[in-house]
């Protein structure tokens, strides 16, 4: 198998669905679905999940909160989704475990590396919640960094676009789809991906990200059993 320990980015954006804000149950239980059948196949996996469906320090300052207490919130947001994920996890039977970047138990435990890798060991999903922990970051570069930190052989960054154009596919429709680029064409072209710090972490450590389309049903499989899907971005 290509991939034995992953680091899955879903975006909370992905999960509102077509309501607009929030968690649409559909959709939640749709990438349940997809995680549970990849959990089976023995794959040790990590996620880290957005929280964008229901707060982002960055649209919060815009409106006049105080970025830092936004950011604050935005975190609050991921583990909001974070539990909803898990719960639906153990609904289909996957043994999952939720950590928190910042301290809050019960309602998670405390992140570190080694409870991390303790329950990846055991075949237990976990799901790395509350981003970094710290302000003016984003669940990009959280999940860049815990990708790292529980040394994932890949990034798999499920989005609603099939992979990374040479222009945005929406707007210019003579767009291409790469299967593959280097983070320094993605810099160098100004593609954007990801923000600048969580690109430059996976750079700088060497983790590869794959860029997938974790809306259509059954694509998390396909990469997982080295179908060629998606954009794959290499150091
Ligand atoms: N956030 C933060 N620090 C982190 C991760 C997230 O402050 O390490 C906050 C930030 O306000 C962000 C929000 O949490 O806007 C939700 O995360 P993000 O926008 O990355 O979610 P997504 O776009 O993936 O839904």
């Amino acid at each position: 198998m290509q991939f034995k320990r992953i680091l899955l980015k879903l975006s909370g954006e992905s999960l509102m669905g077509d309501q607009g804000y929030g968690i649409d149950s559909q959709r939640l239980n749709d990438y349940a679905e997809q995680i549970a059948e990849i959990a089976g196949m023995g794959i040790q996996i990590g996620i880290v999940i957005g929280g964008g469906n229901i707060f982002r320090g960055l649209s919060g300052a815009a409106k006049g909160f105080d970025r830092y207490k936004g950011d604050q919130m935005g975190m609050m947001a991921t583990v909001i989704n974070s539990l909803a994920l898990a719960s639906a996890l153990e609904h289909l039977s996957v043994k999952t475990r939720v950590l928190t970047a910042i301290r809050m138990e019960p309602v998670g435990e405390f992140y570190s590396k080694p409870k991390a890798m303790e329950a990846l060991s055991n075949n237990e999903v976990i799901i790395m919640s509350a981003g970094t922990g710290n302000p003016y970051f984003t669940t990009d570069t959280g999940s860049s960094l815990r990708g790292i930190e529980i040394e994932a052989d890949v990034m798999l960054k499920g989005t609603r676009v099939d992979g990374v154009y040479t222009a945005d596919p929406e707007k210019d429709p003579t767009a291409t789809k790469y299967d593959s680029i280097s983070f320094d064409e993605v810099y160098n072209k100004g593609l954007k991906i990801m923000d600048l710090t969580a690109t430059a972490m996976c750079m700088e450590n060497k983790l590869p990200v794959l860029v997938f389309n974790m809306d259509v049903k059954g694509n998390l499989k396909k990469v997982l059993t080295g179908q060629k899907i998606g954009t794959l971005v290499h150091p």
